[in-house]
Parts: structure tokens; sequence; C-alpha cells
């Protein structure tokens, strides 16, 4: 079970986790990234490289 964290106080809401994730885990609502599917995630952790702010964290 993988748990998709995103800090909304330090979200921005760039989309670049959008952009990123190869299976569409994210989407933006209200200018913050919400991880709306996480059962889908592949803990390949490029968005938590990827986001300029560090507001992501994959948990295993
Ligand atoms: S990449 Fe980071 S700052 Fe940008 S929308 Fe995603 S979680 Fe927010
Ligand atoms: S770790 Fe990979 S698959 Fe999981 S949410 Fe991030 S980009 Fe998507």
């Amino acid at each position: 079970m993988v748990e998709v964290k995103v800090n909304s106080e330090s979200c921005d809401g760039c989309g670049t986790c959008v952009d990123t994730c190869p299976v569409e885990v994210f989407e933006i609502k209200d200018d913050k990234s919400v991880p709306v599917k996480p059962d889908e995630c592949l803990v390949c952790r490029a968005c938590e490289v990827q986001c300029p702010n560090g507001s992501i964290e994959i948990i295993e």
C-alpha cells in the first residue's frame, strides 16, 4: 500500500507533478495538487524529484 502525500502548505499548484506522473495520480484542484488516484502509483518517485517545492512524499 503506497501513500502519496502532498504538503498543501508548500504546494503552489505549478502542475509539474501532473505532467510528470506516468499514471495520472495527480489533479490540480483550487491551485493545489491532489493525489486522486494514489492506488495507481508505481513508486517511480519522479514526482518527488521533480516537485520544485519538495511538497510530495511517497511512502511505501
Ligand atoms: S509539482 Fe509540487 S508544487 Fe507543483 S503542483 Fe505538484 S506538488 Fe504542487
Ligand atoms: S511516484 Fe511516480 S507513479 Fe507515483 S505518484 Fe509519483 S510520479 Fe506518479
